[in-house]
């Protein structure tokens, strides 16, 4: 699976490198004015470096790039930089100092993706072609070639350029380090927010999340949103499962009935274990009539449920309280309503919801 998430950055990175081009154009435009490289160098370097980046450009573009193991194509475009910074030197006569020091800064692009390794391996080759232009350079300079300078030039570059490139891959090495445990970090979030917001054992939302998601529905309906119920259950005789089939058994009823209530309800629900056998389900924009459908469905899929390591034809039945909110009622006053149903339900003989009597208006 190629990786396109970074495809910008590397556009980006791109276009930082063409500003190197276009900031060269000086040195080789000054060489031009005052006669010390011919105009044919100036127009090769220009045709070059268009060519060369427009080609890049595309494989980014067309994400032809990604088909590489990097896809910065950071090796390619630093090879192809340092093939025309050495042509140019040539033909730079004096000048050639400016131009090296472009060679140093190839090289610090190259701490973006490349490894301490790579970068030295790259600079030892950019000297031994530098030391190789050489020859060259003192053929086409003749009598003006100064052996001393040139090989005190050589000297100094050849000393400072592998120093670049181990600095540059300690920064490289930084980054990575930083990016792993940026990455971890974020699995860490991810982990600590489902912790915070989830319970353990069943999966559903904790009592701490509802309440504070019940908190911004009501906020919301008291400044003119829909209404919203809450259901509470409570599941039947659930003492005597622990006793007769173990708590682990136990466990897996809960575990199961919360697995059974959740794909039944709209994303927009939410679904939270209140505290032992105990469940409280927030329905937002929905009125009693709909609670109770809702609940008949959950109620008609307990029917027919198997748990894992139960014997079969295992049923468990749950006694639910439902309560509409009214309008600037306090969360604890709604849920209190739901419990009191709830606890009608149980005097009534469990397996059964019961409403909540609405004393106030609803919201509309
Ligand atoms: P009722 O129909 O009146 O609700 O009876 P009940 O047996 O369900 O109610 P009771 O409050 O007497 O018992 C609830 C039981 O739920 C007691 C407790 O040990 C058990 N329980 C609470 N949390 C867990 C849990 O996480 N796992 C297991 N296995 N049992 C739990
Ligand atoms: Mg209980
Ligand atoms: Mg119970």
């Amino acid at each position: 699976m190629p990786d396109v998430s970074h495809q910008q950055l590397r556009i980006q990175r791109f276009f930082m490198s063409l500003v190197m081009y276009v900031l060269s154009a000086v040195p080789q435009a000054l060489s031009l004015y005052n006669g010390i490289s011919p105009a044919w160098v100036m127009l090769v370097w220009a045709i070059y470096a268009v060519l060369g980046n427009l080609a890049f450009y595309l494989a980014f573009r067309s994400r032809f790039n990604l088909r590489f193991r990097d896809p910065s194509l950071t090796l390619a475009q630093m090879l192809m930089a340092i093939a025309l910074v050495l042509f140019t030197q040539v033909y730079a006569g004096q000048a050639r100092g400016a131009y090296l020091v472009v060679l140093l800064i190839i090289m610090v692009f190259g701490c973006f993706k490349l490894h301490t390794r790579q970068l030295l391996a790259l600079s030892l080759l950019t000297i031994l072609a530098y030391g190789l232009t050489l020859p060259l350079i003192r053929a086409i300079e003749g009598a003006r070639f100064n052996l001393a300078v040139e090989i005190i030039l050589w000297c100094s570059f050849s000393t400072f350029l592998p120093f670049i490139s181990i600095l540059g891959g300690s920064i490289s090495d930084l980054r990575k380090q930083l990016m792993a445990s940026n990455a971890q970090l974020q699995t860490v979030l991810q982990q600590v927010t489902e912790l915070a917001t989830h319970d353990e054992l069943t999966g559903a939302y904790n009592r701490r999340y509802l309440l504070e998601m019940l908190g911004h529905e009501k906020n919301r309906t008291d400044r003119g949103g829909g209404g919203f119920c809450v259901c509470l259950f409570d599941l039947d005789h659930f003492k005597q499962v622990n006793d007769r089939h173990g708590h682990p058994a136990g466990d897996t009823v809960l575990k199961t009935f919360a697995g059974t209530v959740q794909p039944l309800l709209r994303s927009t629900d939410f679904f939270a274990r209140y505290g032992g056998e105990e469940f409280l389900l927030f329905l937002p924009q929905t009125s009693l009539d709909m609670a109770q459908h809702c609940i008949k469905r959950i109620q008609a899929a307990l029917g027919s449920v198997d748990y894992a390591g139960l014997p079969a034809g295992f049923r468990i039945t749950a006694s639910i309280g439902v309560a509409q909110y009214y309008l600037q009622e306090d969360i604890a006053g709604l849920i209190a309503r739901a419990d009191k149903a709830l606890y009608r339900a149980k005097q009534n003989g469990r397996d059964r919801l019961e409403l909540a009597p609405l004393a106030r208006p609803v919201p509309i």
